[in-house]
């Protein structure tokens, strides 16, 4: 297999997220080249098993180190609900059971908050973000995006929950931000920002 030193690994086959990170990488001037799992389509995905969003980005990140030989990242998250005590949390891709049925899952999840008034509706998105290195070396970072949970979808954009989740001091859902806009506040956002240091403390 080859590589260059400086090649980073994402463990996702979800080009935005790749795009998103790259951009954060290079803007901070790091110089590591990032790629996809697309870039090796022979590794197999990892089950997520873990029972925390930063047990299941490193369960990633560890098994695609081991596979190629390179420093990998991998992210885990999800919609935390307050009155839910944080479900759906790593349930959130297959909370109505079939794994990512958005329109089920907002629809599930609208329902059983249809009794809820808007001051319990509290509700965040969490991103773990974990590095691994082949030798084993881990290190995870987070970040949390909080809003409250409108009772109607409103919003085209964006994927998942965002037609329901209006950041705090927002008037729009996250459905209704630019992508830009989103990325500048998001859970992932803020954890792959995070990990600019800890790429520079073991990478360089
Ligand atoms: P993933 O692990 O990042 O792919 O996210 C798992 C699930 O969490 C997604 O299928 C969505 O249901 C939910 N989720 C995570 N991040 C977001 C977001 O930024 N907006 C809306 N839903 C999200």
């Amino acid at each position: 297999m080859t590589s260059t030193p400086s090649r980073l690994i994402l463990a996702t086959r979800n080009a935005g997220k790749v795009t998103e990170l790259r951009a954060i990488l290079s803007e901070a001037g790091l110089p590591h080249e990032l790629v996809g799992a697309d870039a090796y389509p022979e590794i197999p995905d990892v089950k997520e098993t873990g029972v925390t969003f930063a047990e299941n980005a490193l369960l990633k990140a560890h098994a695609l180190a081991r596979a190629t030989g390179l420093p990998a990242v991998a992210d885990d998250s999800g919609l935390c609900v307050d009155v839910l005590g944080g479900a759906p949390g790593i349930f959130s891709a297959r909370w109505a059971g079939a794994h990512g049925d958005d329109a089920a899952n907002l629809a599930l999840l609208l329902a059983q908050l249809s009794d809820i008034s808007p001051e319990h509706r509290g509700a965040h998105f969490f991103c773990a973000a974990a590095l691994a290195l082949p030798d084993g070396t881990e290190r995870v970072v987070e970040g949390r995006l909080l809003g409250t949970l409108r009772e109607a979808p409103a919003g085209t954009r964006g994927f998942g929950y965002d037609p329901v989740l209006q950041p705090l001091g927002e008037s729009r859902t996250c459905a209704e931000l630019s992508a830009d806009e989103k990325n500048a506040i998001s859970h992932r956002g803020k954890a792959f920002r995070a990990l600019v240091p800890v790429v520079r403390e073991l990478l360089g």
